[in-house]
């Protein structure tokens, strides 16, 4: 029975949401770049470190073992979120960052001179610069798909970008300064034609809408626990069974070995021949408790009330004269970004915070679709469950409050 979608009980669950900012109430713009965290999420650390916390794995003693299964409890609720089919699959790193680093370097003893990274425009520093050191120290080609005038994703160009040299396909399943959802399982479709691995970055469509890897049939899936109303310093690596066996360890250390010797080592199986070091245990908890709280809820109700947001906000600026919306394809995310002529976009943000209102202003870790954007910075204001369409309002009236002021 999934809980009844109620905003205003939502919003009670999150304890930051009822602060004032400059004066005014907190209207939290920002969950594109980390979204707030609920009670259960903030309760079920501080009672795991409160009641059962050791380190994981190593122990005999009753506290490790708990531990140990509250941390593998979480692997599993990740497991289920995204439909693997085993929890060997799930491996926790810290980030989306560390997901993306820990494949790209994991494959980077099989790129030879010349092989092929694909990659769309509209990616995250995050799943460019790890490539951009295969690029760098081994000799790959990136190759860039465009998108359209509306922010989607050129598939024709991608489907001509690809080739046998085609090593890796590593593109957003949802861009965080466009909106854009990509069509992931026709992406990993093609890929795979072309006899290339495919990575999906997840850090911005894990939050919004449903995943299934076995039906994206994707090798990698990359996901973040800050984004989906969990802590900081988690993340996990969705990896196929058969591409994690091939794929080598990035981070050596404890618990990803089997045998050590003074000029041999063997390694464990996955997930923790991934797992070097002891791993961020309370945030992995932390992680499990946010997808069991985001999982009370139908992901539809979750879904329509997003989209009903955006086009609230969408509707109010679109005719403003000067103002241009980046990103309108169809099926988008819940992301406004915008640009106001003769206002500076740090400016706007700025005059923003003074209402209350929190949106972000910058490149937002996206310079190369900046570029073809023709822009150095947008300003972005992106939507949670917990938004209403009041706040939309007031962010509304701010930001013409704020092109009064500016031009
Ligand atoms: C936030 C984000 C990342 C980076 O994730 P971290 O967990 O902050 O390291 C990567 N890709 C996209 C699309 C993101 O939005």
């Amino acid at each position: 029975m999934s809980r009844p979608f109620d905003v205003d009980a939502i919003r009670a669950e999150f304890p930051i949401l009822s602060r004032e900012v400059n004066g005014k109430p907190l209207i939290y713009l920002d969950n594109a770049a980390s979204a707030q965290k609920p009670d259960a999420v903030l309760d079920a650390m501080s009672e795991q470190g409160r009641t059962a916390y050791a380190n994981v794995h190593r122990g005999i003693h009753t506290l490790a073992n708990e531990t140990t299964e509250a941390y593998e409890g979480a692997r599993e609720k990740i497991r289920a979120f995204l439909n693997a089919n085993s929890v060997n699959e799930i491996i926790f790193t810290k980030g989306g960052t560390e997901a993306i680093n820990l494949v790209a370097n994991g494959i980077a003893g099989d790129i030879q001179p010349g092989d092929e990274i694909v990659l769309s425009i509209m990616e995250h520093h995050s799943n460019i610069i790890p490539w951009h050191f295969l690029r760098e120290r081994y000799g790959a080609v990136l190759k860039w798909v465009e998108v359209d005038e509306t922010g989607a994703f050129d598939m024709a160009a991608y489907e001509a970008a690809l080739s046998s040299k085609t090593k890796m396909v590593a593109v957003t399943h949802m861009s965080n300064v466009l909106g854009t959802v990509t069509d992931a399982a026709e992406i990993a479709r093609l890929a795979h034609a072309a006899g290339a691995e495919v990575l999906f970055d997840g850090c911005q469509s894990g939050v919004h809408m449903d995943i299934d890897v076995q039906a994206l049939d994707c090798d990698y899936y990359v996901l973040t626990g800050h984004k989906i109303y969990g802590p900081t310093g988690i993340g996990a690596l969705y990896g196929k069974a058969d591409a994690l066996a091939r794929l080598r360890p990035f981070h050596g250390g404890g618990e990803m070995i089997e045998i050590v010797e003074r000029e041999r080592v063997t390694y464990n199986e996955a997930p923790h021949k991934f797992e070097a070091g002891t791993p961020p245990i309370l945030q992995a908890i932390g992680f499990g408790a946010a997808l069991d709280w985001l999982g009370q809820f139908e992901s539809d109700d979750m879904i329509a009330h997003e989209h009903a947001l955006y086009e609230r906000a969408y509707e109010a600026v679109r005719g403003v004269n000067g103002l241009t919306v980046h990103g309108t394809a169809e099926g988008k995310g819940a992301v406004l970004s915008f640009s106001v002529e003769g206002a500076h976009p740090h400016d706007l943000a700025q005059i923003l915070d003074r209402y209350g209102v929190a949106v972000r202003a910058g490149h937002h870790c996206a310079q190369p679709l900046m570029d073809h954007l023709g822009v150095s910075a947008t300003a972005r204001a992106s939507f949670g469950i917990y938004n209403t369409l009041e706040e939309v309002d007031a962010f509304i009236e701010a930001l013409h409050k704020a092109r009064g002021m500016l031009i």
